[in-house]
């Protein structure tokens, strides 16, 4: 949805102001998928819209559902890039799992987005659509979205401006109307993004990417902190803390026999500190084409253990929908790389 494009259209064939906000009501809170659906316009401007603007822009190539219950969306946008889009069950609940670039440029190791490289950033309504377009699947099964985590493919604070307007649009009341704390950005730690998250003024959540307690090991895993170290890394979320006083979600992917003994506990626990802060959430590792395998429960129990022996909240995420490969990690659409070659070829040769 290029909102901002229907309004400039609207506004251009002389209709009154008012029309642009029943499309975005409409596309918004009753997710009409198209004009025909908006029966508060007349008929022939619906069909004038349809010929200049979809009102859905991405076009949806698949839709696959994992035993579980999670819903892989396979969206592409105009210009030919791959995008996905997930919603994972949580006790009832849904969670919407967005992307907010196709690819994604940070390369960390484990990641089979990273694998693709960057395509591109994608606009706010294009983001915005990713949740639309699943909450239409979910009402066709009588649920809704009760939560949206920025944790698909991309990397949101190199998208910040999009992003944010994304969030807003999910937010605002007179349209999708979802709590602000019900919304998180999930970053590898790209600290000018939390810096300026602190600044806003609607209070998102803020989940980091952290996986390892040392810069060493870090660089390994996640090539970013050699741009920005740990210690750079906690004192934006301590300022975080300070100005927001919201807690920060630390996510740490737990992997066999790499970040996962009793002394990364440790290690983990010292970094982060006693009380409420922060909060870890573990994470099983979900097979990609990397070398990495997924630590044992006992592992997982045992590193639990000692977070929470040293004061560090902790829990433990099940994932989801691995059978279809829309687990954390694994969205990755071939195909990405070529369209950028292609992108590339196309605007040489002009
Ligand atoms: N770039 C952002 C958001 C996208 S990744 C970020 O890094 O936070 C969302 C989460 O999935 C991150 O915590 C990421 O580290 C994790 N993840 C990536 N690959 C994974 C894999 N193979 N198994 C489990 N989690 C993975």
């Amino acid at each position: 949805m290029d909102f901002a494009r229907v309004e400039a259209l609207l506004a251009e064939w002389g209709e009154p102001a008012y029309r642009s906000r029943q499309v975005y009501e409409a596309a918004t809170r009753i997710l009409a998928a198209d004009y025909d659906s908006i029966t508060t316009l007349p008929a022939a401007l619906r069909r004038r819209l349809a010929e200049a603007e979809p009102l859905a822009e991405l076009g949806v190539d698949d839709v696959r559902e994992s035993a579980d219950g999670t819903i892989k969306l396979r969206l592409t946008t105009r210009d030919g890039f791959p995008v996905e889009a997930v919603a994972m069950r949580h006790r009832g609940r849904r969670t919407a799992c967005l992307s907010s670039q196709s690819g994604c440029p940070l390369a960390c190791t484990f990641c089979a987005t990273g694998e693709m490289g960057l395509g591109r950033s994608l606009r706010s309504g294009e983001i915005v659509e990713q949740l639309l377009a699943l909450a239409r699947i979910l009402r066709d099964r009588g649920a809704s979205v009760g939560n949206v985590v920025m944790m698909g493919m991309g990397e949101p604070f190199l998208n910040y401006e999009n992003v944010l307007a994304a969030c807003r649009t999910m937010h605002d009341p007179d349209g999708f109307n979802l709590g602000a704390r019900h919304i998180a950005i999930s970053t590898a730690g790209w600290v000018p993004g939390i810096e300026a998250l602190a600044e806003e003024p609607l209070p998102l959540r803020l989940a980091l990417s952290l996986h390892a307690p040392t810069d060493e090991l870090r660089e390994q895993l996640m090539p970013v902190t050699r741009r920005y170290p740990v210690a750079r890394l906690m004192q934006a979320c301590r300022d975080y803390r300070a100005r927001t006083g919201r807690r920060v979600f630390v996510e740490y992917l737990l992997l066999d026999g790499v970040n996962d003994s009793d002394a990364h506990a440790r290690r983990l626990a010292r970094l982060l500190g006693p009380g409420p802060a922060f909060h870890v959430n573990l994470i099983a590792y979900n097979p990609t084409a990397s070398d990495y395998r997924a630590s044992s429960q006992e592992r997982v129990a045992a590193f639990a253990e000692i977070l929470r022996e040293l004061a560090v909240g902790a829990s433990y995420r099940r994932s989801h929908g691995s059978d279809i490969e829309a687990a954390c990690g694994q969205l990755a659409v071939t195909g990405a790389r070529a369209r950028r070659r292609q992108l590339r070829r196309m605007t040489a040769g002009t």
